[in-house]
């Protein structure tokens, strides 16, 4: 099975896509986690993703098209990934049907995290003032910019995955676990 899990930054699409990850064995493919192991290692992707990631901007489509194929080809996909973060634009969804039609491949569903924005930035400002650990973009003006980009170049991917009937949304505002049992209701297991 291959999943997109969709929603705006902060929705809790990473903590659902390790929790279906133990469930159903598919490893998930973030595209920010791979970005900043990139920055971390200091390669030139790294290098060059750094200050647009710090603005809360998007990193190029070919860049993360090009990071998420390589990763899609190792053997741990052979049965399906949870894309997390990926695809951002149209243009990067485009990519991704055009890249699984090669390999006989598809997606199969499309996840929607539904949270509204002030209870997003009430999550950050909460991650800050608990001094729990908060990433160089987790500051209440960079995901105002987040948000931004997401409605501006993300946000038209429902219409792209609606209209492939392959949307589902859940309300990513309850507890952990009823998000969880909700996305389990979604897909049907
Ligand atoms: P969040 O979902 O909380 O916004 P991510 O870890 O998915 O965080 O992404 C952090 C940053 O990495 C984004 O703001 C963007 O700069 C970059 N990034 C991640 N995935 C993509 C992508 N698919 N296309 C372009 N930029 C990306």
């Amino acid at each position: 099975m291959n999943l997109v899990l969709f929603g705006p930054p902060g929705a809790g699409k990473g903590t659902q896509a390790k929790l279906l990850t133990e469930k159903r064995g598919l490893p998930q493919l973030s595209t920010g986690d791979m970005l900043r192991a990139a920055i971390e290692a200091g390669t030139p992707v790294g290098l060059a993703a750094k200050a647009i990631m710090d603005k809360g901007d998007l990193v190029s489509d070919a860049v993360v098209i090009a990071i998420i194929a390589d990763r899609y080809d190792q053997p741990d996909c052979q049965n399906g990934a949870i894309f997390d973060g990926f695809p951002r634009t149209v243009a990067q969804a485009e990519a991704l049907d055009k890249m699984l039609a090669a390999r006989g491949r598809q997606i199969d569903h499309v996840l929607e995290l539904k949270v509204d924005d002030a209870a997003l930035l009430a999550r950050v400002e909460s991650r800050i003032a608990s001094g729990g650990p908060v990433r160089a973009d987790d500051n209440p003006e960079t995901l105002k910019n987040r948000l931004a980009v997401y409605y501006k170049n993300t946000a038209p991917l429902l219409g792209f995955y609606g209209a492939q009937g392959k949307l589902r949304t859940v309300s990513g505002m309850d507890p952990i676990p009823d998000v969880t049992k909700a996305i389990d209701a979604a897909l049907g297991a």
